[in-house]
């Protein structure tokens, strides 16, 4: 077989397999080992109760990500991928509070837990202004956070259920997996509507192949990079961007990054 046959039959089984795969599920979870689990943000720099908390999530089926540094939490949290996120308020590079204001007035609305060491109502009252969703006050037990988080979660899954995102005409219903642009819809399968959420989510930036790669697929180490550009490739054959007023650009040798186009 000639390999460009062979690529196209690649693509074409693939294509096959995804179009049956059609259980929704949102962008702020993974499926794995058959199971919808929450992605759970950890921005805390002392390494050795990141970890344990890290611990203690995981094993309650929790993915976790842990950030050491206000900046790096602040970049993983603007990807809109969390189902909640647990943000310590005295932190290296930039302070727990100024990532929350930052974060809300990106219009991220994940819910937020804020840990502090420090227990005023000033305090308390500062936090919440800023917009996080829960306090709790150093040293807390395992149980009361995990109260928290679950309490949360409840809430982040309602947010996500009846969310449309738009950009310019560009309009995607992540529940039914819809594009709207005027009058036209196009029903994408449920991983090109997750591709297309996190591009849409992360507009102006540019997400990485990996990136890309670690959001949407986790930890399914049979997926590599080339299903990224396949799936890529799926999205602009299906949507009319340029009716739309979007682009999905190409940065060569790094990955792709959704615009506005200006007229
Ligand atoms: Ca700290």
């Amino acid at each position: 077989m000639q390999s460009f046959e062979l690529a196209l039959k690649i693509k074409q089984d693939s294509f096959s397999k995804e179009n049956q795969r059609e259980q929704w599920y949102p962008i702020i979870t993974i499926k794995m080992d058959g199971e919808i689990r929450l992605r759970v943000l950890l921005v805390e720099d002392e390494i050795r109760l990141a970890e344990a908390l890290e611990q203690i999530l995981k094993k309650q089926g929790y993915i976790v990500d842990v950030a050491n540094d206000g900046a790096v939490g602040q970049d993983m949290a603007e990807t809109g991928i969390y189902g909640v996120i647990i943000l310590d308020r005295n932190l290296p590079s930039v302070e727990g509070v100024e990532v929350l204001k930052h974060l809300r007035k990106k219009h991220i609305s994940t819910p937020i837990i804020l840990l502090t060491a420090k227990d005023t109502v000033s305090n308390r009252i500062e936090g919440l202004d800023a917009g996080a969703d829960d306090y709790l006050i150093k040293p807390f037990s395992k149980d009361e956070l995990l109260a928290r988080v679950r309490a949360l979660s409840r809430r982040s899954e309602n947010l996500q259920t009846s969310d449309t995102l738009c950009v310019a005409s560009l309009n995607l219903d992540i529940r039914s997996q819809e594009v709207l642009i005027g009058r036209e819809k196009t029903k994408l399968t449920v991983t090109e509507a997750q591709l297309l959420e996190l591009l849409m989510r992360n507009q102006g930036q540019v997400l990485t192949k990996e990136q890309i790669l670690d959001r949407i697929w986790g930890f399914d180490k049979e997926v590599e990079i080339k299903n990224v550009e396949l799936y890529i490739f799926y999205l602009r054959k299906k949507i009319d961007f340029e009716k739309s007023g979007v682009s999905i650009n190409t940065i060569r040798g790094v990955g792709y990054s959704l615009k506005e186009i200006q007229p």
